[in-house]
């Protein structure tokens, strides 16, 4: 429903209560395939101990004898740390090969195993710095991601350093300005594509997963398309139904109407698909109907930079889809356990981040509040269990 300013307003079963106005539920941003695969892998660096006036020569001397540390990258590391900084893992590997702890040293990660020896080190270092211990630890072998991970491998590893980057997904920074871009309506956008979803399986349409495609320009959202599955329309059953009407790819075909409208036929032609479209493009249900409008910006791409919210995470075909289709950001509140985005755990495959992909999109699982319970939002919610899928899938497969 929209005002007559053509700002949204949440149909009837989803006005707030103040509380509801307060609480947007919370957004999660997905892991990526790179960042679950690194997870926590090490690598064995040469450790030294020196005393703690002569850290700074020492760390000199190693810049000089092994420059940018061979190429490995140690920049999360910190290069030096005191005798109470490192954890008993460190401590007790000095004590097997140091005779005493005086309390004066500091240790300095010398190098990585893999580009050099011990007795490298010790010829190099020993004439400036005296005779030294050797003993070899394990750290991180990549950059942390968090603070909280930052924190987790210092008391597990090494003292480690949380840089705000990301190696393996989009920047924080990046992230964290979307976050802000999308946190004041996300609610709405979600609540939306439940409604629709609803509509959807009151009417037979199709089973009760939704999406909602919105433009954002200039901090102003619209929605352009909302969409329901529509696998049970003019589709026998049983067997999985129609597979091309899933919401997603459903949505995806009204955004590609009206660019074949305004293509083709000048924007008073009457769109002329009927339901008969393999991917059910018509809007049909009275949210969608209401909701469907051509998006401002086309720059080639059919959704580039638009943002899809969705009942639940896209299956593998709908996800490809998204990617494809050059979605900016995707939004979903159920896992599925045939879900193509998330990269820990169901499929794995991570999608919306894969560097052999031409498209990369930044993803979140939104957490509705706790404080909605009825309104049918419970029938919508379908943990990330096989058995709860497995109930779906005796009457329909479900892929979302
Ligand atoms: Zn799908």
């Amino acid at each position: 429903m929209t005002d007559n300013n053509g700002n949204l307003q949440h149909a009837e079963p989803y006005k707030s209560s103040s509380d509801c106005a307060i609480d947007r539920g919370s957004l999660a941003f997905l892991k990526t395939k790179l960042e679950t695969r690194a997870g926590d892998n090490v690598m064995s660096v040469h450790v030294t101990a020196v005393p703690v006036k002569l850290a700074s020569t020492a760390i000199g001397l190693i810049r000089t004898i092994l420059p940018n540390d061979g190429g490995v990258d140690l920049q999360h590391l910190r290069r030096f740390a005191k005798y109470h900084e490192v954890n008993d893992h460190v401590r007790s590997a000095y004590a097997k090969v140091a005779p005493r702890n005086d309390g004066h040293i500091v240790f300095v990660i010398a190098a990585p195993m893999a580009i050099t020896t011990r007795k490298f080190l010790a010829d190099s270092l020993s004439p400036t710095l005296g005779s030294l211990v050797f003993f070899s630890i394990d750290v991180p072998l990549q950059a942390p991601t968090s603070q909280e991970q930052a924190a987790l491998w210092s008391s597990r590893w090494w003292p480690t350093v949380y840089k705000k980057s990301n190696p393996f997904g989009p920047h924080p920074s990046i992230m964290a300005r979307a976050e802000e871009d999308i946190e004041g309506d996300v609610r709405k956008w979600m609540d939306m594509a439940a409604e629709v979803a609803q509509q959807s399986k009151a009417a037979g349409f199709g089973e009760a997963v939704g999406v909602v495609i919105v433009e954002r320009i200039n901090g102003v959202s619209r929605p352009v398309a909302v969409a329901a599955d529509a696998r049970w329309l003019n589709w026998p059953s049983p067997g999985p139904g129609n597979v091309s009407a899933h919401a997603a790819l459903r949505a995806i075909d009204m955004v590609s109407q009206w660019v074949r409208r305004s293509h083709e036929a000048g924007e008073k032609q009457e769109i002329t698909t009927k339901n008969v479209g393999i991917f059910r493009g018509k809007p049909s249900l009275p949210l969608e109907e209401e909701h469907y409008r051509a998006q401002t910006n086309q720059t080639g791409y059919l959704c580039h930079d638009l943002e899809i919210y969705c009942t639940h995470e896209p299956c593998v075909m709908c996800s490809m889809a998204i990617v494809h289709s050059r979605f900016g950001r995707v939004v979903f509140e159920n896992r599925m356990h045939t879900g193509g985005l998330c990269a820990d755990g169901g499929l794995g495959h991570g999608l919306f981040w894969r560097k052999e992909l031409n498209w990369q999109l930044l993803a979140w699982q939104w957490t509705r509040p706790t404080a909605d319970t009825g309104f049918g939002f419970d029938q919508l919610r379908i943990s990330d269990n096989r058995n709860a899928c497995d109930e779906l899938s005796s009457r329909a497969d479900l892929n979302a």
